[in-house]
C-alpha cells in the first residue's frame, strides 16, 4: 500500500480517503486536494479490497479531468484500471444508453444531436405548427426545452396554464419529443433525462447496476443539476456507497441550472452522512490565498470554512492599470514574454477574463510578441462561428465568386432558403461552370424554383446588393462592420439566443467592430473595399496560423468558467472592471453578484505562485469607449496583499493619441495617466485626449468612479 503514498496526505484527507461511512462529503475550498482525495480514495478502495475497479463509478466535470484521474489511479495502484467507470455525467448516460437501448426505448442506432441540430429542429416544429407569433422564438423553444429536461420533467408533465404563451411552449416541446422519438435523435439534456428513467423503468436493470457498483464518487459537486443528482440518487439508494467532494464557494453554473442546494440536499437523503472538511490549501501562496479569502467573505449564506496554507506569504498580487484595452494587453503579453525568457514553461502560465469577446484583443498583444498560446475550452476569435460568418457577409459583399462563403450565411440568420434549393443551385452551377450567385441568378431569371424558395433566394439576392452599395459607400471599417452585423439580422437573431452562449456571440459581434476600428493596416490601399480586403484577410490568416501552432508548449488563454479544478504557476486576470467583471447583467441582481464572486474566488485560487490583476482605464469592447471603474472584487481585497504596478512613464501612447493632442497636453504641464485634481470633482487619472489645442478635451476618471471629460482649457486640472 505504500505505493498508494498515503503518507503524502495530511491527517483530514487521510481520514476522507480511508472512511469506511456509507456516506460521505467532503466540503472544502479550493486547492484544499479534494480532487487528489478522490483520486486517493478510489485506490485506496481497491488496494484495501473493498471495491474493484469493476465496481467504482466516478464522475468528472470534464472528459479531460476524468483521463487525468484514470491515468493518476492507474499510477497509484501501479496497475491498469480496467472496468472503472469515470466519465461525465453526459458520457456515462451515452454509454448507458448505448448498452440498454431497447431498455431504453431508443432506436440502437440513436444519433445524440448537437445544440445547432435541435435549434434547426425546433424551427421546423414552429413552421409546421404555423406559429407566426413573434413571441414565440425558436431560441426561446431550445431554451425552454432545455430547462424543462434539466428539471426533469417531460412535456407531459409541463402544466397547462391556460396562458398562450406556456401552452404553446407545452404543445412545442410535446411535438418535440414525437419527432425526437420517431427519428432517434437525443439531445444533451435527454441523455441525462433518458438515463434517470431507464432506471425508473426497468428495475432489474437497476439492480444489476446496484450490484454492480459499490462506490460512487463524485468530484465537482457543487455544480450538479437536479437531474443528474436524482440520476445518482436512484443509483446509490440505501445500498451503495457514495463519496461527494464539492465546494460551494465554487458554484458558477447556476444560469445552467446547477444547485448548489444539492449539497444540503445530500445531507438530509444521505442522513448520517460523514463530512470531512479540509482547511489546508496546498496550491496558493499566503498572499494569493488571503486574497481570495477576504473576497470570498462578502458573500452571504456560505455553508463556511477556514483555508490557510504554511506555504510562504509569497509575492503580493500585483495590479496594472491600461490606459486601455491595448496597453493592458501589451503589459500582459510582455510579462509573459519575460516569465518565459526566464525559463518558465508556457503551460504554467494562464490567463483568465469573464467573456469571451475579450480575448480577441489580448490574442492579438500575444500574437505580436510571438508568445504561443491557446485557448482552452474554446475556439480562438476569429474561428467562432459568428466571426467567421460576419468574415463570409464581407466575403460575398467583397466577392460574388465566393461560394464557400455564399454556402455558409446563404441561410444565416435563417431566411427561409432550405435545402432543396441548396442543392438546385449547386446542381446548376455544377452543370453551368458558374458560382453559386450566378447560379442563384439564373434560377431566378428562369423560374426555377417554387415561390416561396424562389422569394426568401430573392431577398437574399437583394440583401447583398444592397450590403455593396451602402457598404462600399461608407469609409470607416467599423462602421462597415456595423452595418453588416445589423442588416444580416445576426445581431437580432443572436439576441434571441438566451443564456451566456447567446450573449457571448453577440459581444463577438460587436467586437469585431472594435477590432476593425483600431485596424491600421500596414500595406497601402486605394479605396474602401481594398482596405476592408486587407482587414478580412488577415482576420483569416489569423484563424489559420491557429491550427498550425497547436502543439508547441503555450500559455493558456480560456474564461473563468473553463478554468475549474486547474492550476497554473502564473495567473494573469484580465479586465478587472465593473460592467465586465461583474458582468454588466448581473450587477442589478444580488444573486447574480454573488455568483460572479464565486467566479472571482475560482479565478484567484488558481494561481500557485504569483496572481497579477489588470484592468483598462478606458475600453473599447463591443464596438464603443467605455471608462469603468475598478472591480469590486479588486477594491475587496486587502490593501497590503497587492503592490500597484506602475509603468506609466515606458508605456506608448494609446493609438488614437495623437501628436497634436499630446503637445496641447503637454503644454499644460500634464501628461496621460497623470494624476489631478479638480476642484469640484476631487482627484482622479487622465485616461485620454482628444481634439486638439484650444478645443482639446481630456478624459479623467476619478476616483469617486466617475469618468468626465472636460475642456483642458477651463478645467484648471492641477498635478498632485
Ligand atoms: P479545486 O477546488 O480547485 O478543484 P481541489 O480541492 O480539488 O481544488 P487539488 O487540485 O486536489 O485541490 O489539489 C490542489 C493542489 O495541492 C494539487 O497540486 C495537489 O497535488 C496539491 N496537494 C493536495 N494535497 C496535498 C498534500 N497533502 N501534500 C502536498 N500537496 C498536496
Ligand atoms: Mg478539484
Amino acid at each position: 500500500m505504500n505505493s498508494l503514498q498515503l503518507e503524502k496526505l495530511n491527517p483530514q484527507q487521510h481520514t476522507a480517503v480511508t472512511s469506511e461511512a456509507q456516506h460521505l462529503l467532503v466540503l472544502a475550498g479550493a486547492g484544499s486536494g479534494k480532487t487528489r482525495v478522490l483520486t486517493h480514495r478510489i485506490g485506496w478502495l481497491i488496494a484495501a479490497g473493498l471495491a474493484s475497479p469493476y465496481s467504482v463509478l466516478a464522475v468528472t466535470f470534464t472528459n479531460k479531468a476524468a483521463r487525468e484521474m484514470k491515468g493518476r489511479i492507474e499510477e497509484l495502484l501501479e496497475a491498469p484500471s480496467q472496468g472503472l467507470w469515470i466519465g461525465t455525467f453526459h458520457g456515462l448516460a451515452h454509454r448507458l444508453l448505448k448498452a440498454h437501448w431497447q431498455q431504453a426505448k431508443l432506436p440502437q442506432n440513436f444519433q445524440v444531436m448537437d445544440s445547432d441540430d435541435q435549434l434547426r429542429l425546433v424551427k421546423r416544429i414552429i413552421a409546421e405548427m404555423n406559429i407566426t407569433d413573434d413571441r414565440i422564438q425558436a431560441k426561446q423553444v431550445q431554451w425552454f426545452i432545455g430547462a424543462q429536461k434539466d428539471e426533469g420533467r417531460r412535456a407531459q408533465y409541463v402544466v397547462a396554464s391556460g396562458d398562450w404563451y406556456q401552452d404553446t411552449l407545452k404543445a412545442i416541446y410535446t411535438r418535440y419529443e414525437e419527432i425526437c422519438q420517431q427519428s432517434g435523435l437525443v439531445d444533451f439534456g435527454e441523455l441525462l433525462l433518458r438515463a434517470h428513467e431507464l432506471w425508473l423503468n426497468n428495475p432489474e436493470l437497476l439492480a444489476h447496476y446496484k450490484q454492480r457498483f459499490t462506490h460512487v464518487l463524485v468530484d465537482e459537486f457543487q455544480d450538479i443539476n437536479d437531474i443528474q443528482y436524482a440520476w445518482l440518487r436512484v443509483l446509490v439508494g440505501n445500498e451503495l456507497s457514495l463519496t461527494i467532494v464539492g465546494d460551494d464557494d465554487q458554484s458558477i453554473y447556476g444560469w445552467r441550472g446547477a444547485k448548489v442546494e444539492n449539497i444540503q440536499g445530500f445531507e438530509l437523503d444521505f442522513s448520517g452522512a460523514q463530512t470531512v472538511r479540509l482547511e489546508q490549501n496546498y496550491r496558493s501562496t499566503a498572499n494569493i490565498l488571503n486574497a481570495a479569502n477576504a473576497v470570498i467573505a462578502n458573500n452571504n449564506g456560505r455553508l463556511g470554512k477556514d483555508l490557510w496554507t504554511d506555504d510562504d506569504e509569497g509575492a503580493p498580487l500585483r495590479l496594472y492599470a491600461g490606459f486601455n484595452e491595448q496597453d493592458e494587453a501589451r503589459y500582459i503579453a510582455d510579462e509573459m514574454k519575460r516569465l518565459i525568457a526566464a525559463g518558465t514553461s508556457p503551460t504554467e502560465i494562464a490567463l483568465l477574463y469573464r467573456s469571451n469577446a475579450q480575448s480577441r484583443v489580448l490574442e492579438e498583444a500575444l500574437i505580436h510578441l510571438q508568445v504561443p498560446y491557446r485557448i482552452y475550452g474554446g475556439v480562438r476569435f476569429y474561428e467562432r462561428m459568428e466571426i467567421r460568418n460576419a468574415v463570409a457577409y464581407l466575403r460575398l459583399v467583397l466577392n460574388r465568386q465566393d461560394d464557400a462563403s455564399m454556402e455558409r450565411i446563404m441561410n444565416v440568420p435563417p431566411r427561409g432558403i432550405g435545402n432543396k434549393t441548396f442543392e438546385s443551385l449547386r446542381v446548376m452551377a455544377r452543370d453551368q461552370g458558374c458560382s453559386l450567385w450566378q447560379a442563384a441568378q439564373l434560377a431566378l431569371a428562369n423560374n426555377a424554383l417554387a415561390k416561396r424558395a424562389a422569394n426568401a433566394l430573392q431577398a437574399f439576392v437583394e440583401l447583398i446588393e444592397q450590403m455593396d452599395s451602402k457598404v462600399m459607400g461608407l469609409d470607416d471599417l467599423g462602421e462597415m462592420i456595423d452595418y453588416v452585423n445589423k442588416h444580416s439580422g445576426m445581431i437580432e437573431y443572436h439576441e434571441k439566443e438566451k443564456g451566456e452562449k447567446g450573449r457571448a456571440r453577440v459581444e463577438n459581434l460587436n467586437e469585431l467592430i472594435t477590432a476593425a476600428q483600431s485596424y491600421n493596416s500596414e500595406l497601402d490601399y486605394d479605396s474602401s473595399a481594398e482596405l476592408l480586403a486587407l482587414f478580412i484577410s488577415e482576420a483569416s490568416l489569423d484563424a489559420g496560423d491557429a491550427q498550425a501552432e497547436e502543439h508547441e508548449p503555450s500559455v493558456n488563454l480560456m474564461t473563468l468558467h473553463s478554468a475549474k479544478g486547474l492550476e497554473f504557476e502564473y495567473v494573469f486576470l484580465a479586465g478587472m472592471e465593473e460592467n465586465l467583471f461583474p458582468h454588466k447583467m448581473s450587477i442589478a441582481d444580488p444573486g447574480g453578484i454573488q455568483e460572479e464572486r464565486r467566479l472571482a474566488y475560482v479565478g484567484i485560487t488558481r494561481a500557485r505562485k504569483e496572481l497579477t490583476l489588470t484592468y483598462a482605464e478606458s475600453r473599447r469592447l463591443y464596438g464603443s469607449e467605455t471608462f469603468n471603474s475598478l472591480s469590486r472584487f479588486v477594491r475587496e481585497i486587502p490593501d497590503g496583499l497587492v503592490n500597484e504596478v506602475r509603468l506609466r512613464s515606458t508605456v506608448s501612447r494609446p493609438a488614437n493619441f495623437g501628436l497634436q493632442q499630446q503637445m496641447a497636453v503637454e503644454d499644460s504641464g500634464l501628461s496621460i495617466g497623470q494624476r489631478v485634481a479638480h476642484a469640484m470633482f476631487g482627484e482622479g487619472t487622465i485616461t485620454n485626449a482628444e481634439g486638439g489645442g484650444a478645443q482639446t478635451r481630456v478624459h479623467v476618471a476619478f476616483d469617486d468612479g466617475t469618468e468626465r471629460v472636460l475642456m483642458l482649457q477651463y478645467a484648471n486640472l492641477q498635478p498632485v
